[in-house]
C-alpha cells in the first residue's frame, strides 16, 4: 500500500498543496476511528517529507527514500507506549525534545509520529506542549488519535486537525476485496460492519480466522437443525466467539436461504462457497418460517448493543428456533 488510501485523497491533496506552498503546519493531529488508516497516512506523509526530490510522490531512489525503505532513517522518529505499558511517559517526550534540539542528520526535514497521542500522560503532554509552542524549524510533528477529546485542549489547539470520516461502504468493500481477493462478499460485509466501517480494522478481522469461524458455526447450526446438538450449549460457545459476529453470520445465511426459495439457482447469494449446504437446510424449511427466523435474528441484532440484556439468552432465543419440530 503506497500513497494515501482511496478515502484519504481529499486530505492528502490539501496537504500536498500546503507542502508545495511551503506552508505545512508544524504539528498535525490526525483523528478518526480506529482502523481507518491514520497511521498509514502519517507514514506516507513522512516518506514524502523525507524524500529530497520535493515532488508529489517520494522518488524511491534518493538517500532519504532508501533509508526509509531500510527502516533506518535517522530523521524519522516514532513514539508509542513501551511494549509492556499503556502510556507514553514524560521520559519519552524529554528524549524527543533533546533529539529535536540536535540538527537533522540528513539535513532536511525531521518527522515525528506520536501514536496514539492520547496515551501521553499529563506530564508527557505538558512536556510536548513546550515543543509545540516553540517548534524547531523543518520539523513535522504528527499526532495520531482515535480519541482526540482525551488530549489536553492546549495540545489540540496547537495542532492543525485533520479528521478522517468513515469511508463510504462501497469504497471500503472494494478496497477490502482488492486487499484480500479470496474474501467472500458476506465475510467482507460482516467484518466491515463489525469494524464500525473502518477498513483496516476489518481487514485485520478477516485475516484473524473469521472464515474458519464461520464454517465452524455453520456446522453447529446444521447440527442443531438435525437435532444432534443442544442449542443452549451452542449459544454458550458462540457467545465466546462474539454475539454480534454470530448473529451477523446467521442473518446472512437466512437471507441467502430466502433468496434460494425465490429462484433456483438465485441470481446472487452472499455465501456462494457454502451454497449447497444452505440450499439443503432451506429445503427443509417453509418460506414463512424462514421469514420468522429472519425477523428473529434481525431483532436480536438490534438488541445486541444493549449491554443490559443477557447475551446468552439472546443467542439461545435465535438458536432454539432452528431445532427440529416434533
Ligand atoms: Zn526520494
Amino acid at each position: 500500500m503506497s500513497g494515501p488510501l482511496p478515502w484519504q485523497q481529499a486530505q492528502w491533496e490539501k496537504l500536498l498543496a500546503r507542502i508545495m506552498r511551503g506552508s505545512l503546519p508544524h504539528a498535525l493531529l490526525l483523528s478518526g476511528r480506529r482502523g481507518i488508516g491514520k497511521h498509514h497516512f502519517a507514514v506516507q506523509l513522512a516518506e514524502l517529507l523525507l524524500c529530497s526530490e520535493n515532488q508529489a510522490e517520494p522518488c524511491g531512489r534518493c538517500k532519504g527514500c532508501r533509508l526509509i525503505a531500510a527502516g533506518t532513517h535517522p530523521d524519522l522518529k516514532q513514539i508509542e507506549p513501551p511494549e509492556d505499558k499503556q502510556i507514553i511517559g514524560v521520559d519519552q517526550i524529554r528524549e524527543l525534545t533533546h533529539y529535536l534540539s540536535l540538527t537533522a542528520l540528513c539535513g532536511g526535514y525531521r518527522v515525528v509520529l506520536i501514536d496514539p497521542a492520547d496515551c501521553m500522560n499529563a506530564n508527557a503532554a505538558n512536556s510536548l506542549l513546550k515543543t509545540l509552542e516553540e517548534p524547531p524549524a523543518n520539523t513535522s510533528l504528527l499526532l495520531i488519535s482515535d480519541r482526540p477529546s482525551a488530549l489536553p485542549a492546549t495540545i489540540r489547539s496547537r495542532c492543525q486537525v485533520i479528521n478522517f470520516e468513515r469511508p463510504a461502504r462501497d469504497l471500503s468493500l472494494e478496497w477490502l476485496r482488492n486487499q484480500q481477493p479470496e474474501l467472500d462478499l458476506q465475510i467482507a460485509e460482516t467484518v466491515l460492519e463489525l469494524a464500525d466501517g473502518a477498513p483496516l480494522r476489518a481487514a485485520d478481522m478477516a485475516t484473524q480466522g473469521a472464515i474458519t469461524q464461520r464454517t465452524e458455526m455453520l456446522d453447529d447450526l446444521e447440527k442443531i437443525a438435525a437435532g444432534r446438538c443442544d442449542p443452549v450449549e451452542i449459544a454458550k460457545k458462540w457467545l465466546k466467539l462474539g454475539k454480534k459476529e454470530s448473529l451477523y453470520w446467521v442473518y446472512g445465511w437466512v437471507v441467502d436461504m430466502v433468496r434460494m426459495k425465490f429462484a433456483s439457482p438465485p441470481p446472487y447469494i452472499a455465501n456462494a462457497d457454502v451454497a449447497p449446504r444452505l440450499s439443503k437446510m432451506a429445503a427443509n424449511i417453509e418460506l414463512s418460517l424462514l421469514y420468522k427466523r429472519l425477523d428473529q435474528v434481525s431483532e436480536a441484532l438490534r438488541l445486541a448493543d444493549n449491554s443490559s440484556l443477557n447475551a446468552e439468552l439472546l443467542l439461545e432465543g435465535v438458536l432454539i428456533g432452528w431445532t427440529p419440530r416434533r
